[in-house]
């Protein structure tokens, strides 16, 4: 595991180097639409700090992965989906993980009856 800075992962959005549709951001923390959402809201929550899986945030910076889910929490209440969300949280490629810089999906909006959503 690495905390080296990708060039070509989520720290160009952190940055501001690659546009994204913002929806909030902490000191810590940033959030904003997923680019090809699997739900009608579909938000992705990440740190400021680059690490590769969330489980490498949660050894190398806890108060960091805190702020990811206060603030994927304070985005849900601004989405109106307080009550009705999930957050999911994809490790290593073997489980769908595409984007090496650790992140929270939030989702709504849709039927969670069904399954995977992402
Ligand atoms: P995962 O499969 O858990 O690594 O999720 C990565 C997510 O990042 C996918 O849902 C992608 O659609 C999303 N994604 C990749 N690039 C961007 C981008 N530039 N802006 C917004 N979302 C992105």
């Amino acid at each position: 595991m690495t905390s080296q800075t990708s060039s070509d992962c989520l720290c160009k959005i952190v940055a501001g180097d690659i546009p994204s549709d913002r929806v909030a951001e902490s000191e810590r923390s940033i959030a904003f639409r997923d680019i090809s959402p699997a739900a009608p809201i579909h938000v992705l929550v990440v740190p400021k700090r680059h690490e590769p899986t969330v489980g490498a945030l949660a050894v190398a910076a806890g108060d960091d992965l805190a702020d990811v889910f206060r603030l994927a929490a304070e985005v849900a209440e601004q989405e109106g989906v307080a009550d009705a969300h999930r957050m999911i949280v994809n490790t290593g490629s073997g489980a769908g993980q595409t984007v090496f810089h650790a992140h929270v999906h939030l989702l709504a909006g849709a039927s969670f009856t069904e399954g995977r959503m992402v």
